[in-house]
């Protein structure tokens, strides 16, 4: 009998937990411990910030998902966790492990730009449940006094799916409430041009982001560098000054405190490096997955930028560390996997959206293409972004990973999950 110990009850770790109940047999026990004893759909925050839905619609109560499924959960903050002796300290409590996944996510490098954040700086972020409530109560002052908008990432920011449909939405909004004529917006972005997403752009990717800021007059500065954020206004690296009333900027993410803490698991950012399995280089008992993990930009940009590592990429490690966890404890005989870290990403603009489809995310490093990218706009995006919120939230109330109907729709993309590790290798 074996312990398998998840940290992180977000998108990557909540499904990780179910496709691992799924595959052992119950004398193995699975634990799911959380700081939060809710589940947030995050990319939805953006709409909690402008109204558009309340967080509630977004969120789960994990422990009775759980109790239901044979998984046992703990709500606390993981602060100590040691690889030689298997043990993590969870609200003053040891517990052992034989595996541990690794799924808590990003904490913000809020520090990194004097006056960036909600709590100790000027600007708003969408990026935690706490900080898109903090970005509503805000928005909801700046309807009654509106005036310039600036919505920004700073560099070492990773998050770009956000950056735009935050920018997007609030033109959406504020043409809503008629406030538009009031409201100039800006948006300013470390990228090398807009588009670029932080996987060196696809497709047409550029062009269609230049045209959605230009239809809608929006002004854009790329390539640029947010060096201090006052009050009401931020200043760049070349010194022009952005007025503003409002803003929204994207922070670079990091690993969580306590990991960065451990010798040897981490790099200087947090984030805990894997091999092709999700497991780590030097604890062979330590797994991890999503935003958790470090993902190397592979291009060397002007202003630095990260990858960003998106919902499907999350749920394919997941999908990839439960498989091969329950290969090495003999339960299934086949072959370790690898995800495969393709994506389909959607981002909502209100009267219409972008889809991206990146397979895979990175393009070959020696030839610089991709087997297929496809960037295309219509509102009929927003409707399908809505009803994936809507299908991932049931999924996870009826306790499934990602259901075969599911795996095969993404096949009629040319998508998959995982793959086994020789073929990548291969490739
Ligand atoms: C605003 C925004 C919009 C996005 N939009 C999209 C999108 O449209 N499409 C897309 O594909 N991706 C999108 N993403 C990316 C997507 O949200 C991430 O890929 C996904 O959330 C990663 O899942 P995760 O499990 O790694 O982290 P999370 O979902 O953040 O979960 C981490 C969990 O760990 C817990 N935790 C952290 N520290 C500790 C600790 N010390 N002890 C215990 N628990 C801890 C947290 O409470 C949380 O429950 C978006 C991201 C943001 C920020």
């Amino acid at each position: 009998m074996v312990h398998v110990v998840l940290l992180g009850a977000g998108i990557g770790g909540l499904p990780t937990a179910y496709e691992l109940r799924h595959l052992l047999p119950k004398s193995h026990r699975i634990t799911l411990i959380s700081d939060n004893p809710k589940f947030t759909f995050i990319p939805s925050l953006p709409w909690v910030a402008f109204d558009l839905t309340p967080l509630e619609n977004i969120q789960l109560d994990i422990e009775n998902l759980l109790l239901r499924k044979g998984i046992n959960w703990i709500e606390g903050k993981v602060t100590a966790l040691d690889p030689h002796t298997q043990t993590l300290k969870v609200a003053g409590k040891r517990i052992n492990y034989d595996y541990v996944v690794i799924a808590t996510g990003a904490s913000l490098a809020l520090n990194v730009v004097p006056g960036l954040g909600p709590e100790e700086g000027y600007t708003q972020s969408v990026c935690n449940p706490h900080h898109a409530l903090l970005a509503r109560e805000a928005w909801r002052k700046f309807l009654e006094n509106p005036g310039p908008l600036v919505v920004g990432a700073v560099p070492g920011a990773s998050c770009f799916g956000p950056l735009y449909e935050f920018t997007m939405l609030a033109d959406y909004v504020l043409r809503t409430e008629g406030l538009r004529h009031q409201v100039p917006i800006t948006l300013v972005t470390p990228e090398p041009y807009a588009g670029h997403l932080g996987i060196g752009g696809m497709t047409n990717s550029a062009e269609l982001v230049s045209q959605l800021l230009e239809e809608r007059d929006i002004k854009l500065i790329e390539n640029a560098e947010i060096a201090e954020i006052f009050p009401e206004k931020m200043t760049l690296a070349d010194g022009r000054i952005l007025p503003f009333q409002y803003s929204m900027v994207v922070p670079p993410f990091q690993g969580v405190a306590f990991l960065r803490s451990v010798k040897g698991l981490t790099d200087e950012k947090g984030f805990v490096p894997i091999l092709p399995t999700c497991q780590h280089p030097n604890f062979p008992s330590i797994y991890s997955l999503g935003v958790a993990v470090q993902l190397t930009q592979p291009e060397q940009t002007p202003i630095p930028i990260g990858v960003p590592k998106t919902g499907q990429m999350t749920e394919a490690m997941g999908m990839a560390v439960a498989h091969n966890i329950a290969r090495e404890l003999g339960v299934i005989e086949a072959a370790p996997v690898t995800p495969t870290l393709e994506a389909i990403c959607m981002a909502d603009f209100g009267a219409t959206g972008l889809i991206f489809i990146a397979a895979p995310v990175l393009p070959d490093p020696i030839t610089g293409k991709r087997r297929s990218s496809v960037a295309k706009r219509g509102r009929w995006v927003s409707w399908i972004k809505i009803a994936f919120e809507k299908f991932f939230l049931i999924k996870m109330r009826l306790g499934m990973s990602v259901p075969w109907f599911e795996r095969w729709g993404l096949r009629v993309f040319g998508l998959s999950l995982v793959e086994p590790i020789p073929n990548r290798i291969k490739n």
